[in-house]
């Protein structure tokens, strides 16, 4: 069984744990450095993105997290997690860090102000079954992506689902829907991925 965190600092935490254990993972909050290091993939959950960061480097988890990544932790990011996973804001709040991962630009906030939060039906590449059902809150949406990462659903558009190697992000929340099909995909990736390093 994988295990998988979700990073633990602010979000959706709880329904991320939920859905991952009904993904067939062994689901856990992660905080410090320590429990990052136990980890076989890591969920970045929605919440607010300015607020995760900065706690993410208080609790000295955001240089081990990059290092990961960049060692090719599976992750996946919704929301403000997708945010956290771009190489790059647009139009950054001062001082906004990201961890990266993906070689894409993301616009916060995108889709308008909370009032305009919204449910719509996605295909995503990948996920079979039929679209699933995107819940889109203060979501953001991807401006423009580098030749390494795949465009994965696009509503209204615009980029909302991509992927970069081990690398996984969405502007909408699976983890609000029940439907879990999405979370499946990244323990896939996960169990592909300890498998690999196994060998
Ligand atoms: N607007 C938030 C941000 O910029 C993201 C909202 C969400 O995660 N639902 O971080």
């Amino acid at each position: 069984t994988p295990v998988i965190g979700v990073l633990a600092l602010q979000g959706d935490v709880r329904e991320h744990l939920v859905a991952l254990a009904a993904a067939g993972a062994a689901a856990r909050a992660v905080r410090r450095p320590e429990e990052l290091a136990e980890v076989d993939g890591l969920v970045l959950p929605g919440g607010e993105s300015t607020t995760i960061s900065k706690l993410a480097g208080l609790f000295g988890v955001l240089e081990p997290l990059r290092a990961r990544v960049r060692e090719g932790l599976p992750v996946y990011g919704t929301c403000a997690g997708m945010i956290l996973l771009a190489d790059k804001i647009l139009d950054p709040r001062s001082g906004q860090e990201t961890v990266g991962g993906i070689d894409m630009i993301v616009r916060r906030n995108a889709f308008g102000r909370q009032n305009e939060s919204f449910e719509a039906a996605v295909d995503v590449r990948g996920v079979g079954g039929g679209p699933v059902e995107g819940v889109f809150i203060r979501a953001p949406w991807v401006e423009s992506v580098g030749a390494a990462a795949e465009v994965l659903a696009e509503h209204d558009g615009h980029v909302v689902a991509v992927r970069q190697g081990n690398a996984l992000a969405t502007s909408f929340h699976p983890e609000l829907t029940g439907d879990h099909r999405v979370h499946r995909l990244f323990a896939d990736t996960v169990r592909a991925n300890r498998a690999a390093r196994s060998l």
